[in-house]
């Protein structure tokens, strides 16, 4: 699904990422752990495109990433959900809009974005509240809007950068928990 092959990156004198090699199977659940600043959101970065690296393969179902094409890069984009530490939702809009917004951007129609919408506020837990605006939930409950948004588009590959450092321990258990449910149950 991901392959990884003595991966270089570097930003101006600064060697970032040094040769990395590793595998990630379909339904197989990694974890990356490393220091702050030893280069794991960059290595994100390059498996959704968002970054540019030197030498060495990354592909992709197959596909060399640095090699796509703009609409590639945006099909493949559609298949790599991302979540982040501090959520990046949208403060002015509601709950539902957030998790919309993907769908909205991809002219799926509106019947088919309150279906998909509410079954995903449903696996998340948060269908009560999808009128609220962010500032209104917890930093549990954000989080759980933000794997509902990058599920919304069936990825097959979640791609959680830090997903629970801003989390105290026992939301942190229950969004480890979601993640885990998440793999199994539909193999992402
Ligand atoms: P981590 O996510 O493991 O904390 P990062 O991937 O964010 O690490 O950063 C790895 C290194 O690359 C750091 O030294 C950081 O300063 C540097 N870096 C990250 N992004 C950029 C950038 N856009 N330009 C220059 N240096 C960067
Ligand atoms: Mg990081």
């Amino acid at each position: 699904m991901i392959e990884v092959k003595d991966l270089h990156k570097t930003f101006k004198q600064q060697e970032v990422l040094k040769g990395i090699s590793f595998k990630v199977e379909k339904g197989e659940t990694v974890s990356i752990i490393g220091p702050s600043g030893s280069g794991k959101s960059t290595l994100l970065r390059c498996i959704n495109g968002l970054e540019d690296y030197r030498d060495g393969s990354l592909t992709v179902e197959g596909q060399e990433v640095k090699d796509l094409t703009e609409k590639e890069i945006r099909e493949l984009r559609k298949n790599l959900g991302m979540i982040f530490q501090h959520f990046s939702l949208l403060e002015r809009k509601t709950v539902f809009e957030n998790v919309a917004l993907p769908l909205e951007c991809f002219k799926y129609s509106k019947a088919e974005i309150e279906k998909r919408v509410m079954n995903l506020l449903e696996l998340v837990g948060l269908a009560d509240k999808r009128d609220a605006k962010p500032r209104n939930l917890s930093g549990g409950q954000k989080q759980r809007v933000a794997i509902a948004r990058a599920l919304a588009l069936e990825p097959k590959v979640l791609l959680c950068d830090e997903a629970t450092s801003a989390l105290d321990p026992n939301t942190t258990k229950s969004i480890l928990a979601l993640l885990q449910d998440i793999n199994e149950k539909m193999n992402i």
